[in-house]
């Protein structure tokens, strides 16, 4: 393994072209998309996938821009991550050793666990205090971290709700008791190794 860089990227493109449909005027247009985005060599496409603008293209013939969606791999270096998002999940890719590896099917998902381990957070103890806090809450609805906020580093969730974007403060003491309900539940962090999507219903396989 070359210093700093996992084996496998010499095995991925660095961007290809690719087909989109126009939703607007029905057109078809060929668009440059990255498949592998380096937060070392391109910190640029980093900040794009996380304002969004990544995943937006204009359509050549009308202008009209829309969300497009294509397979990436993010890898993280210095902080030893991994994120691989595809729409499918039957994904045959080396997880290099020492990372930690994650799976996702959308870029809202891909945006969140940066933002998540950007943070210096635990994506599993994430996904448990989202749990605990929907349950409080009693909404059926999709929590998406967001970002640390305040001197006690408060946790800040969105989620939709009659068309509008809410944000929700929970403390991170609830954070803190998700960490050591993990600590004494090995087997959760057991199930998180290789390339794994760890969401809601991977979390639900363990309070069940
Ligand atoms: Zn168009």
């Amino acid at each position: 393994m070359a210093q700093g860089h996992p084996f496998f990227i010499t095995f991925v493109p660095m961007e290809k072209e690719a087909k989109f449909c126009c939703a607007k005027c029905g057109k078809e247009f060929r668009a440059q998309t990255p498949m592998y985005v380096s937060v070392e060599r391109n910190p640029e496409l980093k900040q794009e996938i996380i304002s969004g603008k990544l995943f937006i293209k204009e359509c050549p013939y009308c202008g009209n821009r829309q969300i497009i969606r294509f397979p990436l791999v993010y890898v993280d270096t210095a902080a030893s991550l991994l994120i691989y998002l595809s729409e499918s999940s039957a994904i045959n890719i080396d997880d290099p050793a020492g990372f930690t590896c994650r799976l996702v099917s959308d870029a809202g998902s891909l945006i969140e666990k940066i933002k998540i381990f950007d943070a210096g957070l635990d994506d599993i103890a994430i996904e448990m205090c989202k749990f605990v806090t929907l349950q409080e809450l009693g909404k059926q609805v999709e929590l998406k971290f967001f970002k640390l906020e305040g001197a006690e580093g408060d946790m800040i969730f969105t989620y939709p709700e009659k068309g509008e974007m809410q944000m929700l403060s929970v403390g991170l003491n609830v954070y803190e008791d998700c960490r050591k309900i993990l600590q004494r539940n090995p087997s959760i962090e057991e199930g998180a190794k290789g390339l794994v999507k760890i969401d809601r219903d991977w979390l639900s396989t363990f309070l069940a």
